[in-house]
């Protein structure tokens, strides 16, 4: 293991508030649904919750309302292990995210609303600058505003660190950003959303992951659902197979288990291909489980399905 150790994530909370029925109400309309879940969620906080359960040394940096979804963010984090550098703010929410599940097909639709996390800047950034410099990982993804994610992997990667840039959701970010990334890690939406085609197939996935490296990331790794990851950097390439740990049940944080469990492997000087094993195995028991960060599995778990 290297000297430096520690994780560094910077993203939103939002309580992910879940209800089941069997269609989604017109405007004016109200309809009865048939079940109603409440947990954790964010990008962000699924990650560090994925990384420090897998046993990783996390910091996670973020804003919540003085709320009682607030309260929930920090107790998970207690929980989990995770120092939480996370300002409470008054007078605005915590993140919230409306979950629509159809109740047959399992099919959803979102609505995230990041309140406090919305106001994320580069002054969180700066106020952790110390953390993020002495750190041997940096992890940031696009639920918060672009200009954060940017200033924090441009001070990690200055200062040395490994930077990990997740560009979720989908949308379009300024080229200046891939040079600042050691791995890159989208899924196909999101690869597809920054190179402009679809990606169906091997050979476009490793067309896409080219493109990447081309305009400057070091290494690129796209998350392919069940199927596994794709990994590219240096001229080579390698397809990850997925794990199954069991009966699927919900695969909804199945990027974020991968990307905690990925984080910790390379904080803990795996070489890369054995810490996008590592993530699999995360993410792949993970997705046996309802929910998002209570669904991340304990180290143990992990090692077991790796042995
Ligand atoms: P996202 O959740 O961001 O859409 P993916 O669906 O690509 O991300 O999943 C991320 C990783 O999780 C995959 O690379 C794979 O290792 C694992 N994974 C996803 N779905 C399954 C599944 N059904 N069974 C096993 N592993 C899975």
């Amino acid at each position: 293991m290297s000297e430096k150790s520690g994780i560094v994530i910077l993203g939103i909370f939002a309580a992910d508030t879940a209800y089941q029925a069997k269609r989604l109400p017109h405007i004016g309309e109200t309809l009865m649904g048939s079940g109603f879940t409440l947990g954790p969620g964010g990008k962000g906080s699924n990650q560090a919750i994925a990384a420090a359960k897998a046993g990783g040394k996390v910091t996670f940096i973020s804003r919540v309302g003085n709320d009682p979804f607030g309260a929930m963010a920090l107790s998970a984090y207690a929980e989990a292990g995770v120092k939480a550098n996370v300002m409470k703010m008054d007078g605005v929410s915590s993140g919230a995210a409306f979950i629509f599940v159809d109740e047959v097909s399992g099919d959803n639709a979102i609505i995230v609303a990041p309140g406090a996390a919305g106001l994320i800047g580069i002054e969180d950034v700066d106020a952790n600058r110390a953390e993020i410099e002495s750190a041997a990982i940096f992890m940031t993804q696009l639920e918060q505003p672009l200009e954060a994610a940017i200033h924090g992997l441009s001070i990690a990667k200055r200062a040395g660190a490994t930077t990990i840039f997740n560009p979720a959701p989908a949308r379009t970010i300024p080229d200046s950003i891939y040079a600042l990334c050691d791995f890159i890690v989208p899924n196909e939406v999101e690869a597809a959303e920054l190179v402009g085609h679809a990606i169906e197939t091997d050979e476009q996935a490793g067309a896409a992951a080219r493109t990447l490296v081309d305009r400057g990331a070091r290494a690129v790794i796209i998350t392919l659902g069940a199927r596994g990851a794709y990994y590219h950097a240096g001229g080579q390439s390698e397809f990850v197979p997925a794990f199954r740990a069991g009966n699927v049940v919900d695969t909804t944080g199945a990027g974020d288990a991968f990307l905690g469990g990925f984080a910790t492997a390379i904080s803990e000087g795996y070489a890369p291909i054995e810490a996008i094993r590592f993530g699999c195995a995360t993410a792949a028991i993970a997705v046996t489980r309802p929910g998002t960060a209570p669904a991340m599995p304990s180290r143990s778990e992990i090692d077991a399905l790796l042995r």
